[in-house]
Order: structure tokens, then C-alpha cells, then sequence
């Protein structure tokens, strides 16, 4: 009898490994053209192809138009220079106090827990982001610590990335019992895309931590096409839940992915049954090399007019946008 290896990653260690980062193999592993292949290898020098297995387990085999491979395909169009468009939207440089640290806003602050991403999305606004020197590693980590024990108007830490949950399970342990030590802390938020391309990220011990840590914590997704929740990512949203963690997403609309009613309806939808609120639904920041995501913000409220139209109140997640130098994100309304 014939026997049949079990290719299937065991750990997402292994996933992450096994990322495709070659444009070739992207290609043919989705059988398709070879006319892509020289834009493909162009651009991904400008940021590098990155993709798991498990996501493009999702994509349809021949569609060079697939939402999820138009998230992460490098393309000639990020060659394209626009005015407006740069290598740091947000402003972020004039709000990191120290190294890894961003502070923004007044009762919390974010964390540069790690300068890698099991996927590279194209539209990434941190595309440029100097994570060489933002690691929050050792001397940086101490000083990190100092300056939110300083901070007594935080009331909550954000980890960020990169994907914050790159990081070990055993290290990424260690930074929460540190974050306890603080007082003045009382929630722990986590921003991250991992358990969303690599669902078996959402590991027992990684659970155990923030079902014991004294912080509510709060995960918030990255998810912008309903053809991105699978049963293996509904798995892990249900065990995941087991942690007490209030689990929402966030999405950003980008054009050819998910810039109709329809999708982000459907989007929803999906993300309501495998167990997940929407939160946000962010325009676009206006990063260099992806301005063909790019869409008019009327044309986004024209989007959220039909949403509010469609759904109860819970399912439609807030339209915003980031502008630097805001205290707070700004909330767009439809016309
Ligand atoms: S930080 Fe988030 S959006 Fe940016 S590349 Fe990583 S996973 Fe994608």
C-alpha cells in the first residue's frame, strides 16, 4: 500500500519555516502565469514576498484577481511614486519616546514587540518601519519597562509589531508577568495577524497566559476578506475564547480586495459566526509603494452607508481614519 507523508506542519514554528518567499514557487504553486514573475521578483526587493502555507491554502488556483494573493503578491504598481505617500504615514518617529515604544495617545501605549510577520502584506503602513532599531530586546526591554512605570496615565499596553506573536511563547510570557508588576496597568491589548495565517499560533500555553494574567486582555484580528476564515481559523477563535480575551478585528479597505458593500457585508458576517466582532474598518494610510490599494474616502462612506443599511448595529464595525499628530483615531461618518 502507498503510503502518504503528512506534510502538515506540527508547529507554527514550523509554519513560519516553511513560508513561501520565493516568486517562483508562489506561481507555481497557484499555477499562475509566468508574466507576473519578473514584477514579482522586482518588488519583492523593495519588500519581501512572505506567505504561509495556510494561507494560501485559501487562494483559488488560476486567479491572479484572488483577494487574499492581491494582498500579498508583489506587483510593479509599488514602483509607483505618489505625492502624499511615504515611508512613514503616521508620523510614528516623533512619538517613540524609546526605543520600541510608541505614545500616542493618552492611556495607552504600543509596544514594537517584534519586527516580524509570519506574512507581508503589501498595503502594510510599517512597510518602512526601522524595526533594526526597535527591538525590544535585553538593555531596550528595561528601558521600555521604565517609561511605562514613569507613565502613570497608562492604563493599557498594546503589543504590536511587526506581529507581536512571532515572539516564543515562553518570552512572550515573561514581558506580561514584567507589564504585571505595574500598578497603574489594567489591560493588555494584542494586535496581531498570526493566528489568522497560521491558526495553530493559538498554542495551550499562550492561552494559559492570558487566562491567568491579571489584565482583561483584548485580541484584536487582522482580517479583510471573508475567504480568510476557515475552519481551521474558526478552531482557534473557539479556543482561543477559553482565555477569557475579548476578541475583535480590524480590516482596512483596499482596492481589488474588499472596496464593495457586498465583501465587507459578507465580511461581517463571517467574522460574527466564527466568533469574532468587527471593530474597525480603516482608510487607508498612505504608506509609499502601496498607493494602488488606495480608494477616496467617499467612496469608503458610500461603502458604510450600504453596511449600516444591511446590518444590525453590533456587526458594523467603525469606519476610521488615522491621521498624525490626532489624539485619537478619527471616526468617519457616510454621507
Ligand atoms: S504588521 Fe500586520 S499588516 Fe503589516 S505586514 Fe505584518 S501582518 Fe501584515
Amino acid at each position: 500500500m502507498m503510503q502518504v507523508l503528512d506534510i502538515t506542519p506540527k508547529r507554527w514554528q514550523d509554519s513560519l519555516k516553511q513560508a513561501i518567499t520565493d516568486p517562483q514557487e508562489l506561481l507555481d504553486r497557484l499555477s499562475l502565469p509566468n508574466e507576473l514573475l519578473d514584477q514579482a521578483k522586482a518588488a519583492s526587493q523593495l519588500f519581501p514576498l512572505r506567505v504561509p502555507n495556510e494561507f494560501l491554502n485559501r487562494m483559488e488556483a488560476g486567479n491572479p484577481n484572488d483577494p487574499l494573493l492581491k494582498q500579498i503578491l508583489p506587483i510593479g504598481d509599488e514602483f509607483i511614486q505618489t505625492p502624499g505617500f511615504t515611508e512613514d504615514p503616521l508620523n510614528e518617529s516623533e512619538a517613540r519616546p524609546t526605543p520600541g515604544v510608541v505614545h500616542k495617545y493618552q492611556d495607552r501605549a504600543l509596544l514594537i514587540l517584534s519586527g516580524a510577520c509570519a506574512i507581508n502584506c503589501r498595503y502594510c503602513f510599517r512597510r518602512h518601519f526601522p524595526y533594526s532599531e526597535n527591538q525590544l530586546s535585553g538593555e531596550h526591554w528595561q528601558t521600555a519597562l521604565a517609561y511605562l512605570k514613569g507613565h502613570k496615565e497608562l492604563r493599557e499596553v498594546i503589543f504590536s509589531g511587526g506581529d507581536p506573536l512571532v515572539t516564543p511563547d515562553g518570552r512572550f510570557s515573561n514581558m506580561v508577568a514584567d507589564l504585571e508588576e505595574i500598578p497603574h496597568l489594567e489591560r493588555l491589548r494584542i494586535h496581531t495577524r498570526l493566528p489568522v495565517v497560521i491558526p495553530s499560533r493559538v498554542t495551550e500555553q499562550f492561552i494559559d497566559t492570558l487566562q491567568h494574567s491579571r489584565f482583561d486582555s483584548v485580541v484584536v484580528l487582522h482580517i479583510n476578506h471573508a475567504n480568510e476564515i476557515d475552519d481551521s481559523l474558526r478552531h482557534a477563535v473557539t479556543n482561543l475564547k477559553k482565555s477569557g480575551a475579548t476578541i475583535l478585528n480590524q480590516a482596512v479597505l483596499l482596492k481589488g480586495v474588499n472596496d464593495c458593500a457586498d465583501e465587507q457585508i459578507k465580511l461581517s458576517r463571517a467574522l460574527f459566526s466564527a466568533g469574532i466582532l468587527p471593530y474597525y474598518l480603516f482608510l487607508f494610510d498612505p504608506v509609499a509603494g502601496a498607493s494602488h490599494f488606495d480608494i477616496p474616502i467617499e467612496q469608503g462612506k458610500k461603502i458604510f452607508a450600504q453596511m449600516q443599511k444591511s446590518l444590525p448595529g453590533y456587526l458594523v464595525p467603525r469606519l476610521a481614519k488615522e491621521i498624525s499628530g490626532k489624539t485619537s483615531k478619527t471616526l468617519l461618518i457616510s454621507s
